[in-house]
């Protein structure tokens, strides 16, 4: 109770959204993505969590989040999705027992230049269309031969990112997946595709290994669909306190910039929770929010510590009472779109003046 921005996250949800890929992908392994902190759900509890239920691998952004997750004692295969970015980072690749997705020929240059006898575990990264990190599609005869002379290299497979997988009504993914296999047509390894959106909306980029991120943490990557119209369920509920209740007379400014205005005589609820914890400042009056299990909206700009609510929905509000930003029955999709963002920014977005806590029901 003396908490004033509290995550909870739940790990069973993660296990129930983990079986849920395996539900839309049963023929494939599951890399599950915990860069970012997992997302901003707290990579070591994730990925103990994910590891225990069997995940067949992690990925991770960079070099550092690898490391954090193998001192923490995880075991599993863990990928490096933007690859080795120095010498120094492939031999500690070899040393961890990393996965490398490679992307670039600077790349194998540093990796040619590695002592013999270390044991690199390759994917090579195809552009199909995103045009961000990839060999372009030409490069793959090139690429093979790169294999032919590294014969003690472990050859993961050819994995592609999707660009446009969250619309289910152009051609842009149907384009790049066609391309992919054109390109690798006859050409042996593992292929990867698809993160969540791309598992969820394209059956045919479901191949060998999928690479889900937000569906594990319950969010829905497809607009117009919230996590749990997909079987989601969402592992993070950000709560906060209400600190004060005030009533003021129509036609009272609330807040910084008097950005809104009371249209009647009405209770404003104040919330010990703001934008130096991670609620984003362009979160516009009307987003909604839960008080005591009440619908409420934000009225009047987040600040930094606290954020001002329209309690009319919730006339027996009282201090102490919980304040749900987002989670389990509030979706954090919804309150993206308030804020003109995405589930992945607001997740990404808390700080650690946020206090976690992890609850595990099923265990
Ligand atoms: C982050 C990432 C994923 C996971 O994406 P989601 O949209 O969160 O499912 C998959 N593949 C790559 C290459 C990524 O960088």
């Amino acid at each position: 109770m003396n908490q004033r921005a509290v995550a909870t996250v739940n790990l069973a949800a993660i296990r129930h959204n983990l079986a849920q890929v395996r539900r839309y992908a049963p023929n494939s392994c599951v890399m599950g993505a915990v860069k970012a902190d997992a997302y901003g759900h707290g990579a070591v509890p994730v990925a103990r969590t994910l590891e225990a239920a069997g995940i067949d691998a992690l990925a991770v952004a960079c070099m550092q989040e690898a490391q954090q997750l193998r001192e923490a004692h995880i075991r599993a295969p863990i990928a490096l999705l933007e690859g080795i970015l120095s010498a120094e980072e492939a031999t500690l690749a070899a040393y961890e027992g990393l996965q490398i997705v490679v992307n670039d020929f600077w790349q194998i240059e540093l990796l040619e230049r590695m002592p013999q006898g270390a044991t690199l575990q390759v994917w090579f990264k195809l552009d199909s269309g995103m045009h961000r990190l990839g060999f372009p599609l030409s490069a793959v005869p090139k690429l093979r031969q790169v294999l032919q002379r590294n014969r003690s290299w472990r050859f993961c497979g050819w994995m592609t990112h999707l660009a446009r997988a969250d619309e289910p009504e152009v051609s842009a993914t149907v384009e790049q997946i066609e391309a992919f296999d054109i390109t690798l047509a006859g050409i042996a390894g593992a292929r990867s595709i698809a993160n969540s959106a791309g598992l969820l909306a394209w059956q045919q980029a479901r191949r060998d290994w999928v690479r889900p991120g937000l569906m594990l943490y319950g969010a829905s990557p497809l607009p117009g669909k919230t996590g749990r119209a997909l079987g989601l369920r969402p592992a993070l509920t950000l709560t906060s306190r209400l600190i004060a209740i005030r009533e003021y007379p129509a036609g009272s400014a609330i807040g910084y910039g008097a950005s809104y205005r009371c249209p009647e005589t009405m209770k404003i609820g104040v919330a010990a929770v703001g934008y130096a914890d991670g609620i984003p400042r362009s979160l516009a009056s009307g987003a909604p929010v839960q008080v005591a299990g009440r619908p409420a909206t934000i009225a009047g700009r987040v600040s930094m510590d606290m954020i001002t609510l329209d309690l009319r929905a919730a006339p027996q509000a009282r201090i102490g009472d919980e304040v749900v930003l987002w989670g389990e029955h509030a979706p954090a999709e919804i309150v993206a779109e308030h804020a003109g963002t995405l589930a992945y920014e607001l997740f990404c977005g808390l700080t650690n003046r946020v206090q976690f806590e992890y609850v595990d029901p099923a265990a």
